[in-house]
């Protein structure tokens, strides 16, 4: 389960984020490239924006369900 008291920093505000439990796979990048990027210094990816359209909701879902350690968690009021 993703865990919002270990998100990245990197996160930008909001909903989505990616926590510490990322391995650097590029699943969330290459589902959602507006929305993920990887920060390659640190090894890990972060969310560069938050989706703000039902394409991107889209994505970002992908995402979620591509991530193979649940790393990219959801703290929006439909959970
Ligand atoms: Fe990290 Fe998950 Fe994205 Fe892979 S899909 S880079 S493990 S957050």
């Amino acid at each position: 389960m993703p865990n919002k008291d270990k998100k990245y920093p990197e996160n930008i505000a909001g909903k989505i984020y990616v926590d510490e439990s990322c391995i650097a796979c590029d699943a969330c990048v290459t589902a959602a490239p507006g929305n993920f990027s990887m920060k390659e210094e640190d090894g890990h990816a972060f969310v560069k924006k938050q989706p703000q359209n039902q394409q991107e909701e889209d994505q970002v879902r992908e995402a979620m369900e591509a991530c193979p350690v649940e790393a990219i968690g959801n703290d929006g009021p439909e959970n």
